[in-house]
């Protein structure tokens, strides 16, 4: 009974960690990461951070940097799931630029099937199920992929390359939404990687090499089901929001100003009002402060309540990313 109410008091917020590994062509150096066992991760901290010279944190789960795609996805898949029984799911890719948050969501740049991130695999999966339930319940599955940036919402799934703004509604309906984005309907893998594929353009319109946008907005894959009991002819619904999100890395005001200045402060506003929502979630608090961004007023219907929240949070093994590691470990604590 006790392990039940403990369970339900955590049970929906879920943290793993995801240490990546050094890059190829990266000269041979140590990792700030001491060792890693199950659940807990322990980093080699200077003196400024911690008296012993190690800092440990605890988690649901910590993958090092060894674990592959596949590794990471079959600890995710029973959460995906339930999507198809109705549950809402937010599953979120936190950590410094260069951590590794594309990788575990997408996957490499030169996409392989062993590459394929958490996106692709959680679509596969539900198509796969869906087919075996298909006697029993008859699945409409359907995504949109949406990008925040300076606090703007804005449809990548559009083929004309016009991006205009798009409000989120609230409806006593359909529950938050945003009605002007497109919603696709899928049913295999390909018509998926079509979709990513055009997104990841929409995305990248005006970014160069130099100025890569995609670090600095958030990018939503929502994946809307529908079930529809054959028997009782009743309609289940589940959703599920797949986010890959800004770098959480912070930037020294005093260097710099204007445009790049103002997205940086956007950026930490909507991480730090997510962070307090899935904290006031945890705590049981009774007020939960949704309103504070976009990026929470949207996840709204898919944060508490019956909805399962999974956060990744990444971290970079170079020693020179050790205050951005430190800094994210200590979120991610806060927030499990
Ligand atoms: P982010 O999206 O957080 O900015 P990326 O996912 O783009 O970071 O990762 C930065 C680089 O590291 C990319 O070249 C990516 O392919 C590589 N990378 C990240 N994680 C891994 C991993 N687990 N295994 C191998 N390469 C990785
Ligand atoms: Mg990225």
């Amino acid at each position: 009974k006790l392990y039940n109410q403990v369970q339900d008091l955590k049970g929906n917020i879920r943290v793993y960690c995801r240490v990546r590994p050094f890059l190829p062509g990266q000269p041979n150096r140590s990792s700030s990461v001491d060792h890693i066992e199950e659940g807990n991760i322990s980093i080699i901290a200077p003196l400024k951070y911690s008296r012993e010279g190690k800092k440990s944190f605890t988690f649901n789960k910590v993958f090092g940097p060894s674990a592959t795609q596949e590794e990471v996805f079959s600890d995710t898949q029973p959460l995906i799931r339930s999507v198809l029984d109705g549950y809402n799911v937010c599953i979120f890719a936190y950590g410094q630029t260069g951590s590794g948050k594309t990788y575990t969501m997408s996957g490499p740049r030169e996409l392989t099937e062993e590459g394929q991130g958490v996106n692709y695999r959680a679509l596969g999966d539900l198509f796969l199920l869906s087919e075996q339930r298909k006697d029993t319940i008859c699945y409409d599955i359907s995504v949109q992929m949406l990008e925040i940036y300076n606090e703007q919402v804005k449809d990548l799934l559009v083929s004309d390359g016009v991006n205009k703004r798009l409000e989120i509604r609230n409806s006593s309906q359909n529950g938050i939404n945003v009605p002007e984005a497109n919603l696709v309907p899928v049913s295999t893998t390909s018509d998926v990687i079509n979709l990513m594929n055009l997104g990841q353009k929409n995305r990248s319109v005006g970014a160069t090499a130099m100025n890569d946008r995609s670090s600095r907005s958030h990018s939503c894959l929502t994946v809307h089901v529908q079930g529809r009991d054959l028997t009782s002819g009743s309609i289940l619904r589940g959703c599920m929001h797949l986010v890959d999100l800004a770098g959480s890395e912070r930037v020294d005001k005093s260097e710099v100003t204007g445009d790049r200045l103002k997205e940086a402060q956007h950026i930490n506003k909507s991480l730090s009002a997510l962070g307090d929502v899935i904290y006031s979630l945890a705590q049981k608090s009774s007020h939960v402060p949704y309103r504070n961004s976009k990026l929470t007023q949207l996840l709204q219907d898919s944060l508490g309540g019956q909805a399962k929240t999974l956060m990744f949070v990444h971290i970079s093994p170079e020693p020179e990313a050790l205050g951005e590691t430190i800094s994210t470990l200590k979120f991610a604590e806060r927030v499990s």
